[in-house]
């Protein structure tokens, strides 16, 4: 069925989730981190935010847009079934889906405005860096809480594992330190998801992962005891912001 919409970003966000993989699989999971949600013209301005302030979290409609080339598919295979069952995509929180449209509910801090530029401050976003944001709504608890609803598959949050670091990774954690505050936390938050897909958790996996967080890369084996910090570089000059 036709109808007429004409969908445009309203903001970006910037996060310093810069890459897919690693990326917590829903907001809330990895809550101290912080992003910016930038108003774009024509919705640069105060007004339109006017009134945010009153609230503690918000709504975030979002485009997958990094998955839009990909299509979508009548059925998935979620991480929390270990890949192995499949589910309608209506079923599921899949980012392949028609319209590709992502919703996410976030802590607001701040309303910023500098230089022309309104910013919201925010915690606890599952978005890709750049992500384009299609509407922002306050969240409101009496209506958007309901405490005892049904999680499905997805009734309690996922379990996590331990994160280890090599002399080597800490070295570095202790010298970048003070360019990238929080750094280890946010490490030890961002892998303690474990972003493996689902199949390669069932058996040993010899493979060297990687993730992006700011202008680094982070590199990590899966062990028994958990996940194991090895190295981290800055990013190749092309991710750099
Ligand atoms: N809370 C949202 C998103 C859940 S999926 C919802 O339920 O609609 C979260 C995953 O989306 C992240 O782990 C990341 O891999 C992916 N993601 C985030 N921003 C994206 C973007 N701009 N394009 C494609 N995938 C994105």
């Amino acid at each position: 069925m036709q109808f007429h919409s004409r969908i445009e970003a309203v903001a970006v966000c910037h996060t310093p989730y810069k890459q897919k993989f690693g990326i917590p699989r829903q907001p809330g999971l990895v809550d101290f981190v912080r992003g910016h949600v930038e108003l774009v013209p024509p919705y640069n301005h105060l007004d339109a935010v006017r009134g945010l302030e009153q609230y503690s979290h918000l709504w975030l409609l979002f485009s997958f847009h990094q998955n839009l080339a990909q299509g979508w598919k009548t059925t998935v295979r979620p991480p929390r079934l270990g890949g192995n069952e499949k589910l309608g995509v209506f079923a599921t929180r899949s980012t392949f889906r028609p319209n590709g449209i992502g919703q996410s509910v976030v802590k607001l801090h701040h309303i910023h405005q500098h230089k022309g530029k309104v910013t919201l401050e925010i915690s606890g976003m599952d978005l890709l860096d750049g992500t384009p944001i299609i509407d922002i709504k306050p969240y409101i608890p009496f209506s958007d809480a309901i405490p005892h609803a049904c999680g499905g598959m997805a009734q309690d949050a996922p379990v996590q594992v331990d994160v280890h670091f090599s002399d080597k990774a800490m070295a570095h954690i202790m010298r970048l330190g003070p360019q990238y505050p929080g750094l280890q936390q946010l490490i030890v938050a961002v892998l303690a998801q474990d972003p493996r897909p689902a199949y390669k958790k069932a058996k040993e996996d010899p493979k060297r992962y990687q993730v992006a967080l700011y202008d680094l890369d982070i590199f990590w084996y899966a062990t028994p005891a958990g996940i194991e910090v090895v190295d981290l570089a800055p990013a190749p000059s092309q991710r750099r912001e």
